[in-house]
């Protein structure tokens, strides 16, 4: 390991974020016998997932378990460390980057990796939390198999994220009901688009949801709308946005686009802030497991080769 001063280690990269995207990334890294130091909080966006769908050779595995086969694995590395900790700020430096802890340590790398993800918005009324990852979930590609052909709700405003999700549902289910919680958004076009997929339309604001049964794919609980009637569901699928785990892309000199995260170059997640990678979520769509892991494993190749 280089040295910036007598006393101060400089690592070749500091990844910030332990999910799949910074996993691989120190997986491959510590294969290229790279000093690496991976801070994960421990908060991934899947918390509250129950099975993980759509990877090779994991399809319905928990998600905790990944991340422990993952984090095992790493420990065949010696050259890569993990720490617990929360990365609160970040700055460029003569030879790379620092980070500063949540707990107020001060490490050094030569390039930096941001993995953090994001975090998504929920609807806030009532019923929406308590049904997250069990009868409420935003991706198809990750549950709609689990919800086939059963009664469903769509959550969201607009063309794309409203009328976009629920025309898309219709491949997992034909009773499909979209609820806008408010003025729809939707143009004559969707909203005739809708209709000739036998889309229904809710545009009641929604007071609560009354949760039935709570069991992972087997949900069914009540949508209170203001009117005072009720429609019966067994998932809902929501579009309302999301935010990136931290900011530090951006006060590194980021451009963000949010929601598709920073501008990168595609083929080795590196940002335009020399010494910069970012891969995952946080980077852009699309939002699965096996793209974060291969984005790691991009980022992790571009930075070897530059390092
Ligand atoms: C309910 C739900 C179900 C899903 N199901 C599926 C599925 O079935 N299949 C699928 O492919 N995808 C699924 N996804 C999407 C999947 O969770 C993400 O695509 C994937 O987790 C992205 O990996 P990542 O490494 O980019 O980020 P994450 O997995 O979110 O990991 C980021 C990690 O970085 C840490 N972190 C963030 N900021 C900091 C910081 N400043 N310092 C230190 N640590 C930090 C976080 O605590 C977290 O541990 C699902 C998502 C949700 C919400």
């Amino acid at each position: 390991m280089h040295a910036n001063n007598e006393n101060v280690p400089l690592w070749d990269v500091i990844i910030v974020g332990g999910g799949p995207a910074g996993m691989n990334a120190a997986l491959v890294l510590g294969r290229c016998r790279r000093k690496v130091l991976m801070f994960d909080e421990g908060v991934p966006r899947n918390a509250v997932s129950h099975a993980l769908h759509g990877f090779l050779s994991r399809d319905g595995i928990h998600p905790s378990e990944l991340r422990a086969i993952a984090r095992q694995e790493l420990k065949e590395y010696p050259s890569v460390k993990v720490d617990d900790d929360r990365i609160v700020d970040a700055i460029r430096t003569d030879i790379g980057f620092s980070v500063t802890s949540r707990d107020g340590r001060v490490f050094f790398a030569r390039k930096l990796l941001l993995a953090g993800g994001v975090v998504d918005e929920l609807p806030q009324q009532p019923g929406f939390r308590e049904l997250y990852g069990v009868g409420l979930f935003h991706c198809p590609y990750c549950d709609g198999w689990e919800m086939r052909d059963q009664p469903l709700a769509v959550y969201g405003r607009g063309d794309q994220k409203g009328g976009g999700l629920a025309l898309e549902m219709t491949h997992w289910s034909r009773d499909i009901v979209l609820c806008t919680d408010g003025d729809s958004e939707l143009s004559n076009q969707f909203r005739q688009r809708l209709i000739a997929n036998g889309v229904e339309l809710r545009e009641e604001p929604i007071l609560r949801l009354e949760i039935l049964a709570n069991t992972p794919y087997s949900a069914s609980f009540d949508i209170v709308f203001s009117s005072g009637s009720t429609l019966r569901r067994s998932a809902f699928f929501f579009n309302t946005g999301r935010q990136q785990s931290t900011d530090l892309a951006k006060r590194l000199g980021c451009d963000m686009f949010d929601p598709k995260g920073c501008e990168i170059d595609n083929d080795q997640q590196m940002t335009p802030v020399p010494g910069l990678y970012v891969a995952g979520d946080a980077s852009r769509d699309v939002l699965q497991v096996i793209v974060a892991a291969a984005e790691g494993a991009q980022a992790a190749i571009g930075i070897n080769t530059a390092c």
